[in-house]
């Protein structure tokens, strides 16, 4: 069969601590490096003193010590209307997300030497209707075309599946920075499948390195009284003892604060200890999706892990004690959700060794509508009414019917909800629809409501009354955390109000100032030769041809290694 060339698709995991960026090259999924040499980019976005954004480990590197102008783990944030705000400017966890976005397209542009629009970005799979709006919303502001959404744990088992090629059944056990997921994944002659997902929103490495600083504190109680001030320092500490201990039993960390020393010693013993009640929340997801699934936990091959949390070797041990065995990690658990997106790029690209892979996939959570009941006389109001119920296979569509419950009403208002509590109030709202209906009595009137679940994870409702060839489809005026296209547009403004000149890039603005100190210490034919390559750089950074610019870049650092050395 004839392959058709066709235009590259990014992978990208936007992750809540690092983000990554696979491309589909030459028949398998490659990870690309930014402009550091780094294929992870942490998730962070800052200003530095001349109020400029900052983006990756640049911004990491602030965090401790610039917290007001530097944020991190926002994808916590998405679909949502809370701001993050970077000194005085104020963005929503879309905005924040797409200045992240634009920098993982700008540094693979420059890795290319051409642009590249079209991504596939991967979504925890819990992730609800209106959170991977959200993503989409991000991707669009950042100049993507996002043409799908992946959930992680799929993502990964992509990576890892392919690498096998054999008839396997599998869980990914996926703890990253901020999110748990937890996948059940049967692959078979060519077809994976996602039989079930469940997870923890709230659950990751950033939790564990929230009970060491509570440990921390606990041991010096005089240190309560400053701890808001001192918060992002021992943070620091904290995580350094969290990757130390996956290497070593125990490890010290110390302080100097008030003119006084402080010294924690933390042992492995002491760690299982603060951890207890966050690896014990590990085992719920787990459960719910064998449940779901229908399988147990004899009938895995496999269990993978995911996730930079997964090295924590407590969280290994956890996971083996649960299952009975030990899990597989041959791939950098960082990395995996990145090279399976890059493996769905291809397919998205329709390359041929790709042809026979199939990917099915289900939706987390289920879906449904407000009803009333009666009891006699009495009306009771909110229960939720499933329609399309959770880990079912995507794309779906399903239809309902519902009966009016007072005579006469003029219409029904369909309130469409996400959950799977039994009254509405305990599940996310995610829009309303209001049908007119001709007056009769109770029960007369029917109306078929259409739920459908795309592939992307967005749901479309269409209704209309039996009789009537009239549909409505649901306009979702307000959902709490969706950005109208008034704010995307005013927001695209406002990121595009934001783009750095490659200029004033810090890692180029430093090789600029390097340049101009090494002109002022040297002499005669040396100093011309300093102000040649200074010269050639900046009008390469003029050009604002990232390829070209990171070209001269390595010459300006190469040219100054050798002048500096001979200079100490
Ligand atoms: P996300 O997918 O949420 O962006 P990652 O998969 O990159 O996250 O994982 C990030 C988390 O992994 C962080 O909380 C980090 O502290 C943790 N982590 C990374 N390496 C280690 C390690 N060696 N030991 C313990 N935790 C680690
Ligand atoms: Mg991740």
């Amino acid at each position: 069969m004839d392959c058709l060339a066709t235009h590259l698709v990014m992978g990208i995991d936007l992750g809540t601590s690092n983000s990554a960026v696979s491309l589909w090259l030459d028949g398998k999924s490659v990870l690309i490096p930014n402009l550091q040499g780094n294929v992870l980019t942490p998730s962070v976005v800052g200003l530095d003193d001349e109020g400029q954004i900052i983006v990756g480990q640049a911004a990491h590197e602030r965090l401790q010590s610039h917290p007001n102008i530097t944020k991190a783990s926002f994808k916590r944030y998405m679909g949502t209307d809370a701001t993050i705000t970077l000194g005085k400017l104020v963005f929503r966890a879309e905005e924040v997300s797409a200045l992240l976005l634009r920098q993982l397209k700008d540094d693979v542009e420059a890795w290319l030497g051409y642009a590249v629009k079209d991504a596939i970005i991967t979504v925890p799979a819990y992730f609800n209707d209106v959170q991977r709006r959200a993503v989409k919303t991000a991707g669009q502001l950042a100049g993507l075309n996002v043409v799908r959404l992946l959930n992680e744990p799929t993502a990964a088992s992509l990576a890892f599946g392919l690498l096998e090629n054999k008839e396997h059944k599998y869980l990914t056990f996926d703890l990253g920075g901020g999110t748990f997921d937890v996948s059940i994944i049967d692959m078979f002659e060519g077809v994976i499948e996602v039989c079930a997902s469940s997870g923890d929103v709230r659950l990751g490495g950033d939790d564990f390195r929230e009970v060491i600083y509570q440990w921390m504190l606990k041991k010096y109680p005089e240190l309560h009284k400053d701890q808001f001030l001192i918060r992002p320092e021992l943070l620091k500490l904290a995580e350094h003892l969290k990757l130390a201990l996956s290497q070593a039993p125990e490890c010290y960390v110390s302080m100097h604060w008030n003119e006084s020393d402080f010294e924690w010693k933390m042992t492995e013993q002491e760690l299982a200890t603060c951890c207890q009640p966050l690896l014990a929340r590990l085992q719920q997801p787990i459960l719910q999706a064998l449940h779901d699934s229908r399988f147990s936990l004899n009938d895995l091959d496999d269990i993978l892990l995911v996730g930079g949390a997964t090295r924590m070797p407590l969280v290994r041990q956890t996971v083996a004690r649960l299952f009975g065995r030990f899990p597989r990690h041959d791939l950098n658990p960082d990395e995996a959700v990145a090279l399976g997106a890059g493996v769905q790029a291809g397919m998205v690209m329709a390359d041929c060794a790709l042809d026979d892979i199939v990917l099915t996939d289900v939706m987390p959570f289920s879906l449904g509508v407000d009803t009333t009941k009666q009891h006699g006389e009495r009306f009771e109001f909110g229960y939720y009414l499933p329609i399309i119920e959770r880990n079912n296979f995507l794309p779906i569509s399903k239809m309902q019917e519902l009966s009016t419950i007072v005579d006469n009403q003029e219409h029904i208002l369909l309130k469409v909800y996400q959950g799977e509590a039994r009254l509405v109030k305990d599940n996310v709202f995610l829009g309303e629809l209001k049908i007119d209906i001709p007056p009769r009595p109770a029960g007369e009137v029917t109306i078929e409501v259409r739920f459908t679940y795309t592939v992307d994870g967005l749901l479309e409702v269409e209704c209309h009354y039996q009789g009537s060839p009239k549909v409505y489809r649901l306009l979702i005026e307000k959902v709490p955390g969706q950005m109208s296209e008034t704010q995307i547009s005013a927001s695209l403004a406002k990121i595009a109000g934001l783009k750095q000149h490659p200029r004033d890039m810090p890692e180029n603005r430093e090789l600029l100032a390097r340049c101009s100190q090494l002109y002022e210490f040297l002499l005669g034919d040396d100093r011309l030769w300093v102000d040649k390559i200074t010269t050639e750089f900046e009008i390469a950074l003029n050009s604002q041809d990232l390829r070209l610019i990171a070209t001269f870049r390595q010459q300006v650092v190469q040219f100054l290694k050798r002048y500096e050395r001979d200079l100490h």
